[in-house]
């Protein structure tokens, strides 16, 4: 028997009596923030008078960044602006989900006192500066994040206490008790997106068996990062429901076993319309020449944790080189083959390890793809 949770186990018919209250008029907002190690998410709740209807209504609010990684103990108030709003799959209507920007005492991003890796851990305001600045290109993105079930223990979801699963093979979109472990956790995290305004574009059973994937977007711009935080939220509180853990770790399991990355695909104005593939090759040409800046922030920690999934295995490209292919899926970039056929469309960036902060990664693209284009000109 997998281990999960007590509080999983708690009575939830019990539950439901309180949950089917009537509220008297009032609307619980729950903020959400990042913490100060760039992969941890918080959340706090609290009653407003009415619904609100836009942001203007939710005020900002403030928490202790001292028990978070982002302050000193003797300045610790931190600011929580919300930033964009979802509705609540767990309480209902009207309660929202508000995802916030974490900002210090003197009102600028909030930085990280512990993971000294990583100075800034609100990475929203330098990424929707650099999405400003792009806009008329209408960059969308759609972002593959893979994921990989635990028991509390920290064990794989439903594999055996000693010993391992049959090797991979069957378990790639598979179907069967014997092939897909914990799809409940699957089909109700898709649910509690659709309801919340999550752009989920679908999901899969991955390689290595526990191990998952939903894909979010298209998304233009900044929304992308929003949407994907609020999608791993929505993630990790269905699965405290269900008593097990999801790790973003990008290789949890050693071995000949797959890792887990956040495929980032991305397209323009210019790509989707007629014979954008010439504008994908620039793109790609502008990537090739920034390898190491991109794989240094698509993960938290400088690379150090995809280090362990790049290997040039397991449908990996290797971390110390930079390759593209139409339809290889051992490459750093790969050009869909609808999209070579139709010489328009979109490319996918394969590189992302799945616990990267996407404000990090569109970021980055953003920029080479699109801005800082000196050296492209001068070597032409
Ligand atoms: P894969 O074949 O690599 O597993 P998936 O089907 O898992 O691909 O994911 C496809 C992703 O591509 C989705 O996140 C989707 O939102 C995104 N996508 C589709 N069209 C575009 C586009 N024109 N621009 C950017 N992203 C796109
Ligand atoms: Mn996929
Ligand atoms: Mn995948
Ligand atoms: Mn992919």
């Amino acid at each position: 028997m997998a281990s999960v949770s007590c509080s999983s186990s708690l009575n939830k018919a019990v539950r439901q009596q309180y949950m089917s209250l009537p509220q008297g008029g009032k609307c619980q907002v729950t903020y959400i923030w990042i913490d100060g190690t760039g992969e941890g998410l918080r959340n706090k709740t609290r009653t407003l008078d009415s619904e609100p209807k836009s942001l203007e209504d939710i005020p900002e609010w403030n928490f202790d960044g001292s028990s978070t990684y982002q302050a000193e103990g003797s300045n610790s108030d931190m600011y929580l602006k919300p930033v964009r709003i979802f509705r609540d799959p767990f309480t209902l209507d009207p309660n929202k989900l508000v995802l916030c920007e974490v900002l210090k005492y003197n009102r600028l991003p909030a930085a990280d006192m512990v993971f000294l890796s990583r100075l800034e851990t609100n990475l929203r305001q330098s990424c929707n500066e650099v999405m400003e600045q792009v806009k008329e290109h209408c960059i969308w993105f759609g972002m593959e994040q893979e994921y990989t079930l635990l028991g509390i223990d920290g064990h794989p979801y439903s594999w055996p206490v000693n010993g391992y699963p049959a090797p991979q093979g069957p378990y790639y979109c598979g179907v069967g008790a014997q092939n897909a472990y914990g799809r409940d956790i699957v089909e109700c995290h898709y649910k509690a997106c659709l309801y919340a305004g999550i752009q989920i574009y679908g999901t899969n059973a991955e390689v290595m068996p526990s191990q998952w994937e939903f894909q979010v977007g298209p998304c233009e711009g900044i929304e992308m990062g929003d949407q994907l935080w609020v999608a791993r939220f929505l993630l990790h509180r269905v699965c405290e429901d269900f008593g097990v853990v999801a790790t973003l770790d990008p290789k949890p399991m050693t071995g000949n076993w797959n890792g887990a990355g956040c495929h980032t695909n991305i397209s323009t104005k210019e790509m989707r319309n007629e014979n954008g593939l010439i504008y994908i090759e620039k793109a790609i040409k502008r990537l090739s020449k920034k390898h190491d800046e991109h794989i240094a922030v698509y993960d938290p920690h400088g690379g150090q944790d995809n280090i362990r999934r790049l290997t040039g295995l397991h449908e990996t490209a290797s971390i110390k080189e930079f390759s593209a292919g139409v339809a290889n899926r051992g490459a750093s970039i790969r050009i869909p083959r609808q999209v070579g056929q139709e010489q328009k469309g979109y490319f996918e960036d394969r590189r992302p390890a799945a616990n990267c902060d996407p404000y990090a990664v569109t970021k980055a693209i953003a920029n080479t793809c699109l801005l800082d284009p000196e050296d492209e000109e001068k070597s032409e």
